[in-house]
């Protein structure tokens, strides 16, 4: 579900974006919102900000969204938006990146046994067993 934003111009350039923008090294503002790797992510149905929505919030600077956002746990690095990006956006690398971020705050967001045992069982291994390396440190 898409979340809604508002832009004010606190958003800009605060440090967990200039820090975001350092780790990835991905050019976010190439991204025109085609939508592609949203359409082409498996996990996509499972994120509450799906990865076109990510780029856009960096672009306006919502970082508070993004590391609230359960989207790049559910990331199973699979690339495939990477791949589809008609920009050359390496979405999947920023993803890390905001992992990195997250980390490196010492904040957790996901623990995986509270993820509801039907849904659990639909999600993508791959999904399951990067948020394992990821989250349970
Ligand atoms: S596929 Fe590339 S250009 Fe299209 S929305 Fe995603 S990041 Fe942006
Ligand atoms: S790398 Fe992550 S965001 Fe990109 S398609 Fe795969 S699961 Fe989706």
């Amino acid at each position: 579900m898409e979340k809604r934003m508002t832009v004010s111009s606190q958003n800009f350039k605060n440090e967990d974006i200039q820090k975001l923008e350092e780790i990835s090294e991905v050019n976010v503002y190439s991204c025109y919102q085609c939508g592609n790797c949203s359409a082409s992510c498996p996990a996509f149905e499972f994120m509450d900000m799906p990865p076109h929505q990510v780029i856009r919030a960096v672009q306006l600077g919502f970082i508070d969204e993004i590391l609230e956002a359960n989207t790049p746990w559910i990331c199973a690095a699979c690339i495939s938006c990477t791949v589809k990006c008609p920009r050359g956006v390496d979405i999947a690398k920023l993803m890390e990146g905001v992992r990195q971020v997250i980390l490196r705050k010492g904040i957790d967001h996901l623990n995986i046994n509270e993820i509801d045992k039907k849904l659990r069982e639909q999600l993508p291994q791959i999904a399951l067993i990067a948020n394992f390396r990821k989250t349970i440190l």
